[in-house]
């Protein structure tokens, strides 16, 4: 079977989970924190990385950071997962779900404009697959109207942005290290603070508990208390050791998504010349990082027999999502099947390839040929 999704995985990382073992430091923000917290600074470009246990728990994070409250209003697109949607309905406050576009599958900013109000506090957008949003045309629109942007950059680890890091350009960006994502530690992710420095010290404390423990441990104060609301958001050091082991291979891992990416471009462009299938684009803006390959069907009914016939033949592909609006929640917050034509289109077309370093030639061979098999071409 060809599994959809496999981990990097390479024996030296077993050398910094065993020092953090011996060294009996395997809670939060020791040695391999820190080195994670500082390489994401320096690679990546931005004041602030705290790592979180999850992406899920870094966008809860930001909504608090944001005081979203009741009646508050954010904006994101109802084609995503549900963490973003999660974050803010936790608070309170209401999920605002937006177009994607046909050719990135990312949020739409002219929808954006369309859904601004007196309620409206933020902007979330998604970078669908590591390719980035239009980041220049939401951030203005965000500036002219007073509100925060946070970018989920769950799947954007290492992917840019007119040269910029994604998840460094808005109020705050999220990462995950979840196991299918490019750089993984099982479960985990960071939450990014890119412009306000007071922001920092928040973010710190609600990390903490709602406490001060971070001041505390630097000697900045000399105990610590409760001064806002918070959780445990930290990573333990024992995943925060895979994940350095995984930065370590960051490029390397890059390249070899890049090669499958490629070789499914190449092997699938005559069946987008004949009609069949869509490929994916990467504007010239965007630097990938190869997170997803997809490619749409003509029909829900060829995509669901491609994706049965595949499995057939031992190759697990996959589609997602349900959108968020025609979910049984979306339906609960007022929302109904036909809001949002074009993503409910996307989410019955498309159909995501095993994509992964360890994918070789053979195997994608074997899964281009299978494809054009069932399409009988
Ligand atoms: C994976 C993912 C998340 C959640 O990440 P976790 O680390 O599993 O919490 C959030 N948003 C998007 C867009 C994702 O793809």
């Amino acid at each position: 079977m060809i599994p959809f999704n496999k981990i990097y995985y390479k024996n030296e990382k077993l050398k910094y989970i065993e020092d953090v073992l011996t060294k009996g430091k395997i809670s939060g923000d020791n040695k391999y924190t820190k080195k994670c917290h500082d390489f994401i600074g320096k690679q990546f470009c931005t004041q602030k990385a705290l790592l979180t246990a999850s992406c899920s728990l870094a966008l809860d994070m930001s909504s608090i950071l944001l005081n979203l409250k009741e009646d508050d209003e954010v904006i994101m697109p109802s084609f995503n997962f549900v963490s973003t949607a999660n974050s803010v309905a936790l608070r309170g406050a209401k999920p605002i779900f937006a177009e994607v576009k046909e050719d990135t599958l990312n949020i739409d900013p002219e929808d954006i404009k369309r859904k601004i109000t007196k309620k409206t506090k933020a902007i979330f957008p998604v970078h669908y697959a590591g390719v980035s949003c239009d980041m220049d045309e939401i951030m203005s629109i965000a500036r002219n109207n007073g509100l925060m942007v946070v970018e989920d950059s769950a799947q954007g680890v290492n992917a840019k942005y007119k040269g910029k890091y994604l998840g460094t350009i808005g109020d705050f960006g999220t990462y995950s290290f979840h196991e299918t994502k490019n750089y993984s530690c099982g479960e985990g992710g960071a939450i990014l603070i890119n412009h306000d420095s007071d922001l920092v010290e928040r973010a710190e404390i609600i990390r903490e508990k709602g406490t001060n423990r971070s001041k505390f441990l630097r000697g900045e104060v000399d105990k610590y208390t409760w001064v806002e609301i918070g959780s445990s958001y930290l990573m333990s050091d024992v995943l925060a050791a895979i994940l350095y082991s995984q930065f370590e291979n960051l490029d390397k891992i890059q390249k070899e998504r890049e090669r499958v990416y490629n070789m499914y471009m190449d092997g699938l462009g005559n069946l987008e010349k004949l009609g069949e299938i869509k490929l994916p684009v990467i504007p010239e803006y965007c630097e990938s990082n190869y997170h997803i390959f997809r490619i749409m069907l003509n029909s829900l009914q060829e995509r669901n027999y491609l994706l049965d016939e595949l499995k057939k033949r031992n190759i697990n592909a996959a589609f997602h999502y349900i959108p968020l609006h025609s979910s049984p929640m979306g339906k609960r917050l007022g929302y109904k099947k036909g809001d949002l034509p074009l993503t409910e289109n996307i989410s019955d077309l498309i159909l995501r390839l095993p994509i992964y370093p360890d994918l070789g030639n053979e195997q994608i061979d074997y899964i281009i040929s299978s494809i054009y098999d069932i399409l009988k071409k």
